[in-house]
């Protein structure tokens, strides 16, 4: 099979001129690159977003539209002239405005799909002009065309069927012959309406093009040089991965490390695609590879922390030797859609915390029909304000003097809930929010930084 690699560039990667020049000397490393995927330039979405909620001062509509403008007309001010480039992009503006009056009277998120799809759409147009202007023969391509997913706005499941065939008919022919440059987040469903896969969707997006196209790479271009041993504004003696194995990828992106949106290892695992994440302005610095299997596999990765985490404990002593509570609790949660992230039991109660998927970060609630129906079997007690710090690594459980290790590392800490065992890759615990950061500071010293 010849070598495709599909490279995907962030927002603050396209941010400006000159961060998208960085990201042409990337492509131009790597002859390989036949695809191109890119966000938004860095802020539109959220001003996109922001429109998208209506009821917006007429003053602020604006300003918001005089600084999308901005935004791309001084990226393309410093390119050659060309009219259709330019066209094409005030008409995304003008399309931006009548959303923007749609959404005024009657937001919905069909409407928000639309209006927030602009800001991939502009900085497309602007990429693939650069690309041009630099010798490179790009084309772009309306990825709605080829990504097709199911009509849940805003949080839009892909159609695997549909986007591999339009992958195959329309993408790979064309990458033979040129470049070509696509939305990140954004598709759209088999009637054709603009569909998005979440915030941070631009690397699932790619991710699902490179399996489609049966890529041989997928590299994700972002602000950082890879990933790190944790957060380094956390601690900063976070040292860098240079590899690490997808089950630990996705430990880690799952349990709150921002590099990676959480269902971009999904596909590269199916096809077993390579991923390669890097900065785009120090290419040369390196990044981490993604494998499906790492060379080295240490006791302990990484750190990462996940905040604004709801833990509900549900204690009744008709628990007790029974059998058939928690399949009781689980059927009420399951019938009120409430998922669930982390348990740990013990003889006479349960402790859950609830998953935080669709909350966008903030802290998820149990619905009060669920806590009303839970409450007839037991008692509920409620917490906020926790975070929840997931030790990533290797078969910690098999390894003697690991626990007394990190156990004895958190000893002047209070911890809520720990959890381990289900994966061989993490140890959970919860610990209160104005603790969580000392606790990822006084593992990391333990176990990652001492020699
Ligand atoms: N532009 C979208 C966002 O800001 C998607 C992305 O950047 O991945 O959420
Ligand atoms: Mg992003």
């Amino acid at each position: 099979m010849n070598a495709l690699t599909v490279a995907k560039f962030g927002g603050t990667s396209v941010a400006d001129y000159a961060a998208m020049t960085n990201c042409t000397s990337v492509i131009k490393g790597n002859p390989d690159t036949r695809i191109v995927v890119i966000s938004a330039c860095s802020g539109v979405t959220n001003l996109l977003v922001e429109l998208a909620k209506g009821n917006v001062a007429l003053d602020r509509q604006k300003a918001i539209l005089t600084q999308l403008a901005d935004i791309h007309f001084s990226i393309l001010e410093q390119l050659p002239e060309k009219p259709s480039v330019a066209a094409a992009v005030n008409q995304i503006l003008v399309d931006v405005s009548t959303f923007a009056a749609a959404a005024d009277t009657s937001p919905s998120d069909k409407i928000t799909d639309s209006l927030v799809a602009c800001g991939e759409l502009m900085s497309t147009h602007i990429f693939t002009h650069l690309l041009n202007t630099q010798g490179i023969d790009a084309v772009r391509v309306d990825v709605r065309d080829i990504l097709k997913t199911d009509d849940v706005h805003g949080k839009a499941t892909p159609d695997l069927v549909e986007t591999s065939h339009h992958a195959q008919t329309i993408l790979r022919p064309l990458c033979d012959e040129k470049v070509v440059v696509t939305q990140g987040f954004i598709g759209s469903d088999l009637n054709g309406n603009t569909t998005t896969l979440g915030r941070g969707g631009s690397d699932y997006s790619a991710a699902l093009l490179a399996e489609a196209v049966q890529a041989t790479t997928l590299e994700i271009w972002t602000d950082v040089p890879g990933i790190y041993s944790t957060d380094p504004r956390v601690a900063p003696a976070a040292k860098p991965i240079d590899e690490i194995s997808f089950s630990e990828a996705s430990e880690m992106a799952n349990f709150g490390a921002k590099i990676l949106h959480p269902a971009t290892l999904i596909p590269a695992m199916r096809q077993d695609i390579p991923v390669f994440v890097g900065s785009s302005k120090a290419p040369k610095q390196g990044g981490t590879w993604i494998r499906r299997e790492a060379e080295y596999s240490p006791l302990f990765r990484a750190l990462a922390l996940r905040c604004n985490q709801t833990m509900v404990t549900l204690t009744s002593l008709n628990m007790f030797h029974a059998y058939g509570f928690l399949a009781e609790v689980f059927n009420i949660l399951a019938k009120h859609k409430v998922s669930v992230d982390l348990i740990t039991t013990s003889e006479v109660s349960v402790s859950l915390t609830l998953d935080q998927t669709n909350t966008k970060g903030g802290a998820p609630t149990l619905p009060d029909a669920a806590e009303k129906a839970l409450s007839k079997l037991c008692r509920v007690t409620i917490e906020q304000d926790m975070c929840l710090v997931a030790l990533i690594g290797n078969h910690m459980g098999e390894s003697r003097g690991s626990a007394a290790k990190i156990f004895g590392a958190l000893e002047d800490f209070n911890l809520r809930m720990i959890c381990y065992g289900a994966s061989n890759h993490n140890l959970c615990f919860l610990t209160n929010t104005n603790e969580s950061k000392d606790v990822v500071k006084a593992l990391h010293k333990e176990l990652f930084e001492a020699i």
